[in-house]
């Protein structure tokens, strides 16, 4: 009898044991990534999966965090081939989601082996889909080129990485790095979850540079680049990002990173874009961001904002949006709070750590707020409907965004989010503001990344904390409801008005040189790219009255070939007589001459002071640790 007990004792305890193998307590699963084939645009990639016999599904990733779309670049997944103790394994996608393979594990093996290639891009498309990869550098998002098996918890699988680099590359991550010999890195286990959330720079021009020299947690820029003159950084630009991330920190009050990587890589040739992560932000710009002032002028706020979503966005993430896989979709609502409030702080950031000056964050705020006021298209959908179809939008075309409205939450959620920072200002009598909020619900305490999922509700309630108003009905009728005209009400309680000037503003001067377009959106009613042409036209501007479209291309100006020059000389000089303006436009293989009947000159946004209110911009750009910093901000 005490025997058989023991026996039995020990058979539970077994079967326990076998089946916690099945999960994510399993062995690690080993990731071998060769990238020394990245030049020529391919790397291979080899899995090693610890399995039962029987049915399996591996997934790749379809969801990627912070992409808020199914854009796992599952088209470039090519040369896939799995096998078991050496024998090959017949596979299946999975009709219903082709993003799902299906096997038969065989009796007797205990681990599945996967070779597969990742084509990188060599053209189109963006983040995931997006060009990677130059003769002299790499951008590595793990979720390329790895495969998951179906279990319970997913995102706490086990893997353990090594990558291979072209010989004399460097590289830097947030990924914990275990050992390095020559050109093969080992990197520390982590689960699925981190290893997506931590991409990986690497190239031949490197160079890191050390943000918080001596603190901790340690702040890294990691810079790889076409070239070794790209890599340059002024002693004033290395302080501007320094006092970033001291700001960043004083505005939360806590952080959930163990370090932080800024990834930067600068090329003309990758697609431009930012990425958000937990430890890390994989920023891709043009090969001149550090060398050209204009070039960052353009987007001073790209490291800003894909920093705040360290808190916003990935330490606390609207719970549509914290799903348990990469298969599950992204319930994208919330991305008026997730984006719109991560994009409003990031030029906040930008200000207040000096990489922007303050005319050119009052600038920034009245183009946005010119285009969003001239958006045809809210009189048709609201801004919320923007976030919940974001996924299609962050795919459309330019043309037409008039008119269908495009990723709207991002400038929207400037100017709504700076409304509700002067409300709380004024409700609190200069007391509290939006950073209060900040502080209170995405601040937290210090640790190691985590996700704490929030609710619509979460919102309003945190908000009404720091400064009691009707916050849902703000929300309700700025975003869930038509609105003809842009919120302009932050501007306003700021101390400021949008207007219009004859004189092309500094800001927009650059803005066009850099990228090589002429802006009469608020005159004509278009822009058009250096080519003449025509990217979008307003309705109910003077050139959608006279039959213009996009995809038009503008071919003279009253008889000449036209320049951006004498384009805006005939807008000029029409504001002084009554004949019409002719443009001679190509359509297709078709010439016509169009006579736009305008007088009203030339027009672009700028913002006036109105003297009778404070200046609440100048006040919500005001650093909260002034130079010379201290150290105390970045220590929590
Ligand atoms: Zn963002």
């Amino acid at each position: 009898m005490e025997t058989q007990r023991k026996w039995s004792r020990w058979l539970v305890a077994f079967n326990l044991l076998l089946a916690a193998t099945a999960f994510a307590g399993a062995a690690p699963i080993q990731l071998d990534v060769d990238a020394t084939d990245a030049t020529r645009s391919i790397l291979h990639a080899k899995l090693h999966i610890p399995v039962q016999p029987g049915p399996l599904t591996l997934f790749y990733p379809k969801w990627i965090p912070g992409e808020h779309m199914p854009s796992g670049p599952i088209n470039d997944l090519t040369g896939l081939e799995m096998s078991a103790n050496g024998r090959p394994l017949n596979w299946q996608r999975d009709p219903d989601n082709l993003y799902a393979f299906r096997l038969d594990v065989p009796a007797g093996a205990d681990a599945v082996d996967v070779s597969l290639d990742f084509l990188l891009p060599t053209g189109g498309g963006s983040y995931s889909t997006g060009v990677s990869s130059t003769a002299k550098l790499l951008d590595l998002s793990w979720n390329e080129v790895l495969l998951y098996p179906q279990t319970a918890e997913p995102l706490k699988l086990q893997y353990v990485a090594t990558l291979r680099l072209p010989e004399g590359w460097q590289y830097g991550t947030a990924l914990p790095v275990a050992s390095a010999s020559g050109a093969r890195v080992g990197f520390s286990p982590a689960p699925l979850e981190t290893l997506v959330d931590s991409p990986l720079i690497a190239g031949e021009f490197f160079r890191t540079i050390d943000l918080t020299p001596g603190e901790q947690p340690a702040h890294l820029i990691h810079i790889v680049a076409d070239s070794a003159a790209a890599l340059e950084m002024t002693p004033g630009d290395i302080r501007h990002f320094s006092q970033l991330v001291k700001e960043e920190n004083a505005l939360f009050g806590a952080h959930h990173y163990r370090d932080y990587h800024f990834l930067l890589t600068l090329s003309d040739r990758v697609s431009h874009f930012g990425l958000e992560h937990h430890e890390s932000s994989d920023n891709r710009q043009v090969e001149n961001y550090l060398t050209d002032a204009g070039a960052r002028q353009t987007m001073p706020d790209l490291l800003p904002h894909e920093m705040v979503h360290s808190w916003n966005g990935k330490y606390r993430r609207p719970a549509g949006m914290a799903t348990p896989d990469y298969q599950q979709p992204m319930l994208d609502e919330l991305l008026w709070d997730y984006e719109g409030l991560t994009d409003y702080l990031g030029k906040v950031m930008a200000a207040r750590s000096g990489l922007q000056t303050n005319e050119d964050f009052r600038e920034t705020f009245a183009l946005t707020a010119a285009a969003l006021d001239h958006r045809a298209g809210r009189s048709w959908r609201s801004l919320a409907d923007t976030t919940v179809a974001a996924q299609l939008l962050y795919l459309a075309p330019s043309s037409g965004t008039a008119w269908r409205r495009g990723t709207d939450f991002y400038p929207e959620g400037d100017l709504i989010w700076l409304e509700a920072d002067t409300i709380i200002r004024q409700q609190s009598q200069g007391q509290r503001s939006l950073d209060d909020f900040c502080k209170e619900f995405y601040g937290g305490e210090s640790g190691p990344p985590r996700v704490v999922p929030y609710t619509y509700d979460d919102v309003v309630k945190a908000l009404n904390e720091i400064a009691p108003y009707d916050w849902r009905g703000f929300f309700q009728q700025r975003i869930y409801e038509i609105n003809p005209h842009a919120p302009l009400g932050g501007i306003n309680n700021g101390g400021w008005r949008l207007a219009y000037t004859n004189e092309l503003p500094a800001l927009l001067k650059t803005r066009e040189g850099q990228r090589k377009y002429t802006d009469l959106s608020f005159s004509l009613g278009f822009s058009l790219g250096s080519d003449g042409s025509i990217s979008d036209v307003l309705p109910g501007t003077p050139a959608e009255q006279a039959d213009i479209g996009p995809a038009m291309k503008l071919v003279a100006v009253n008889g000449r070939a036209w320049t951006a020059d004498n384009l805006r000389a005939a807008v000029k000089s029409a504001a002084t007589n009554s004949a019409p303006i002719e443009l001679l436009i190509e359509n297709g293989d078709y010439f016509k001459t169009y006579q736009l009947d305008y007088h009203g000159g030339e027009k672009y946004p700028c913002l006036e002071r109105d003297t009778n209110r404070p200046d609440l911009l100048a006040e919500i750009i005001r650093p909260l640790t002034p130079e010379p910093a201290t150290n105390s901000a970045a220590k929590n």
